[in-house]
């Protein structure tokens, strides 16, 4: 391997970016800073869960696109304190902005994830699409440092649609000049990067580092990014 590719194309979030726990910490410091102990909210892993729980159901709804993302921001903290049972839009705005503001700024990577970039830079021209929102993903790419390896970014802001339509990923390999054939998509999400490369003839690399069962057949599977050095070596 592998002098068939020319372009890798990453995810972000759970991909490079340790998203879980950057918003863990986030909601650590959250939580004590606002004293939502005081609040009827019995510790942060309680407030965390419930939060995660109300923000994939609003997010599945986003990725429909029945809902806004100034809706969804909106929501996610107010339903979150409505399960404690604290109707209190102001705080719910005030947590909202808090984690917009900091999460971004928690640097947590995977493992190697700048050192894997920086080798395959070498040999590769590296891009990015996320369906992460536009300001959030390059404040991430900017406090990271990771923003300086890539040639090129696409967020489903400014492709128009999101990961898996078949859209963004030709609207992202036509910005990078690249062919289906000679690039590859890493991700973590099965459904979202994984198939969704496949439909458009993209081969993929599934980023699995929980080890999670599966039925889908990926070109290939990793559990730590450091393989991808010894995968992709000339
Ligand atoms: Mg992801």
């Amino acid at each position: 391997m592998n002098k068939k590719y020319l372009h890798l194309f990453f995810d972000l979030d759970r991909t490079l970016w340790d998203f879980d726990k950057s918003a863990y910490q986030t909601f650590c410091d959250m939580y004590e800073n606002h004293g939502l102990s005081q609040k009827n909210i019995p510790d942060v892993d309680v407030f965390f869960k419930t939060y995660n729980q109300v923000n994939e159901l609003l997010w599945d709804q986003y990725r429909a696109g029945t809902l806004t993302k100034e809706i969804l921001r909106d929501l996610r903290f107010q339903q979150t304190l409505m399960k404690f049972g604290v109707d209190n839009a102001k705080l719910a705005e005030r947590l909202s902005d808090y984690y917009l503001y900091h999460s971004p700024r928690n640097v947590h990577l995977f493992p190697q994830a700048s050192e894997v970039l920086a080798v395959l830079q070498k040999e590769y021209q590296l891009h990015m699409i996320t369906n992460g929102f536009e300001e959030v993903q390059h404040i991430k790419l900017s406090t990271s440092g990771l923003g300086k390896y890539f040639e090129t970014i696409v967020t489903s802001e400014e492709a128009g649609v999101k990961k898996p339509d078949p859209k963004i990923f030709h609207f992202a390999l036509n910005k990078a000049g690249a062919s289906a054939a000679d690039s590859l998509m890493i991700g973590d999400d099965l459904e979202v990067d994984v198939l969704g490369a496949k439909a458009v003839g993209i081969d993929q690399v599934y980023f699995n580092p929980e080890k999670a069962k599966h039925n889908s057949q990926p070109t290939y599977e990793i559990v730590a990014l450091i393989e991808l050095t010894t995968m992709l070596s000339n």
